[in-house]
């Protein structure tokens, strides 16, 4: 019986052999070189049919451009089985944006009036231009991209991993935010200290390394929790944030501060595609006032939230006024507030 059309994207051996050298032939998490056949070229969007569907979501949300494709190099990146089928197959946890990318975007499609928004697809490439010099039209952002090509690994179910930690061979040196860069951090320097991150990098790793074994932890169990980490993936950011997006939808926890970001970012796009963005039922009696329904579009809330519009459903959606939510992920918990 033939298979539906794109019911898989599996890679071919020439696929392969590209993902493998981008990742210098190591597990891009963990940095382990196991055996050949040890070393998967894992998919980011899904081998399976259901990777159809997310890309094609994807591209609706303006996440990835048109004629991404599932089985090219750039869906891929090398893990060992370890991280592979116990750790990202299984959703225990999934690659995130950093928080500082994430709020970043979230302001973007807070403050950016419709009519001029980008794709974030689109956004991400102008930061991408950013990195390397070039002038974009941006708002500011030049705080966040010593971030833009780093990520964080999420804990998307804590309780099941109380206690886990994914063993590791080689100890990453530490890096220190200096100005607009990470720098490698001075001899004496404690992992803990602020602006300091240990930065899992598979394209600089040298064969030469020594080992030292090491675990990356996965929960508030482990003393070292809450040091920073981060990851250099050959990966585009869009692509990890919606897959991040994609992973947090079966999640019932309020969950770390990229979640929280992701979640924030998934519905506003959702709300953006239908044109709305304030909630209330059509004849409520609080809905609105008659002025309300003289509101020009895009007039800021009182709340300081997102600019108000009144959608074509006649449904007014209500973005919430400013939360406090606060981390539980790797790094020292804070406080962030979310003006959406
Ligand atoms: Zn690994």
């Amino acid at each position: 019986m033939p298979r539906p059309k794109d019911a898989r994207a599996d890679f071919s051996k020439t696929t392969k052999d590209k993902i493998r050298a981008k990742c210098n032939d190591r597990c891009a998490i963990c940095l382990q070189k196991p055996p050949n056949q040890g070393r998967q070229c894992a998919h980011l969007f899904d081998a399976s049919r259901t990777g159809a569907k997310q890309v094609e979501v994807a591209i609706y949300m303006g996440m990835i451009s048109p004629g991404y494709q599932r089985s090219s190099p750039e869906n891929g990146m090398v893990q060992c089985p370890t991280c592979h089928l116990a750790f990202f197959d299984s959703e225990h946890i999934a690659l995130s944006p950093t928080p500082q990318v994430l709020k970043y975007i979230v302001e973007y499609l807070r403050a950016t009036d419709a009519a001029e928004r980008k794709p974030l697809y689109e956004v991400f490439r102008l930061l991408n231009d950013a990195l390397e010099g070039i002038d974009v039209d941006l708002p500011d952002m030049a705080s966040i991209l010593p971030f833009l090509d780093l990520y964080t690994l999420v804990v998307l179910l804590p309780d099941k991993l109380n206690g886990s930690e994914i063993p590791a061979h080689h100890l990453p040196d530490l890096f220190i935010l200096d100005g607009s860069q990470f720098v490698p951090a001075p001899a004496d320097t404690l992992p803990n200290a602020r602006g300091v991150a240990r930065i899992f990098d598979v394209s600089v790793i040298s064969d030469e390394l020594p080992k030292a074994y090491y675990t990356i932890p996965l929960s508030p169990k482990h003393a070292e929790f809450t040091q920073q980490r981060y990851w250099r993936v050959p990966a585009k950011p869009e692509v990890i944030l919606m897959m991040l997006m994609e992973r947090i939808r079966g999640v019932t926890e309020p969950g770390c501060e990229e979640i929280k970001f992701a979640r924030v970012i998934y519905c506003t796009l959702h709300l953006q595609k239908i044109g709305e963005y304030e909630v209330n039922p059509p004849n409520s009696k609080k809905r609105m006032s008659e002025d309300d329904n003289n509101e020009r579009p895009h007039k800021v809330s009182r709340s300081g939230g997102l600019p108000l519009t009144k959608g074509r459903s006649g449904l007014r959606i209500r973005i919430p006024a400013p939360k406090t939510v606060t981390s539980c992920g790797p790094g020292p918990p804070k406080a962030l507030r979310l003006k959406i």
